[in-house]
């Protein structure tokens, strides 16, 4: 059976699973797992209460383009929507040759504010530091960042996009044009490492390293978060226990059974293509907005502070 046609099959199983028992968890588990298109159209999340912090989405991307004289800027494409016509764009600071690549892909889900806000933010901090000869010359990260991988979801504040669907299921099919342009970035870049900021209902801040990810630069990005003072999360967004509160780590039977599953998300989609990705993860019920935005961007800058993997840190910069 294929990966759809299993896809299919289990979600049929689940659907009437959560009918006959009447479960609100198995029916958001198969509606949020299970289903690439579950919307229609851009709607709002009727099943949670997100609390937002402003966003002003003309301003965001002004914002953006303010920074186009420290960073490499490009359009990779626009996305049309009943009036819209809003761009991805694709921002990187390069870094010298042989210097692993990182790929941020920031606002999969529209509606999941922070994790947005934390980009300019990052940049901002990022390009106010003028690089130094000796730091230039020290083992740094090749930094890029897909920003809003879902325009359209960032439009209406919405999870989906125009048509309906979660971006974060179609990274193995790429029916959506968003998907593809990330694919088009991924295909061009090679990067050795893929962060996803996201948001969920946990009750705080995680990060999930997928198989192929580096656990020990997991656990320093979640340390830094912890000491910034932000609370990290004791269960997943799934309600299961974190053995360790704020990180996640993905073993080789999650990765196979999230494989087996055609799961179709960012994660499976770079484990496919032996890289690791780090899904950061702030809680959507925090009326903290700073502290949601801030997380995410200490534990991006931990990870690009930090030596990359395969490069022994120096004396110090
Ligand atoms: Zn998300």
């Amino acid at each position: 059976m294929s990966h759809n046609g299993r896809r299919i099959a289990l979600t049929l199983v689940l659907a009437l699973a959560s009918q006959l028992l009447g479960c609100r968890q198995l029916g958001l588990g198969v509606k949020y797992f299970l289903t690439p298109c579950a919307g229609n159209g851009p709607e709002r999340n009727a099943d949670f209460d997100l609390k937002l912090p402003p966003l002003d989405l003309d301003a965001f991307y002004a914002e953006l383009r303010g920074l186009q004289a420290n960073f490499e800027f490009e359009e990779l494409g626009r996305i049309r929507y009943q009036g819209r016509d809003d761009p991805q764009y694709w921002i990187r600071r390069p870094a010298p040759e042989g210097a692993p690549r990182m790929l941020i892909v920031a606002g999969v889900h529209g509606d999941e504010r922070a994790a947005l806000l934390a980009i300019p933010r990052l940049l901002a901090e990022l390009a106010d530091e003028s690089p130094t000869r000796e730091r230039a010359s020290s083992p740094s990260w090749d930094l890029s960042v897909l920003v809003p991988a879902n325009p359209v979801g960032a439009a209406h504040t919405s999870r989906y996009n125009g048509t309906g669907c979660d971006l974060n299921r179609d990274f193995g099919s790429f029916a959506n044009p968003e998907a593809r342009a990330v694919r088009n970035v991924v295909e061009r870049l090679d990067p050795d490492l893929v962060i996803a900021p996201h948001e969920g209902p946990q009750d705080g801040f995680f990060l999930i390293a997928t198989a192929d990810a580096d656990p020990e630069l997991a656990r320093r990005a979640v340390a830094a978060v912890a000491a910034a003072g932000i609370p990290l999360a004791r269960k997943s967004f799934l309600g299961l226990g974190l053995g360790s509160p704020g990180l996640s780590l993905e073993g080789p039977t999650i990765a196979a059974g999230k494989r087996a599953l055609g799961l179709g998300s960012l994660g499976t989609y770079m484990e496919s293509l032996g890289v690791g990705t780090f899904t950061t993860e702030s809680s959507w019920d925090s009326e903290d907005f700073e502290a949601r935005i801030d997380s995410h961007v200490i534990a991006i800058r931990a990870v690009l502070d930090s030596a990359p993997p395969g490069v022994s840190s120096g004396t110090g910069d």
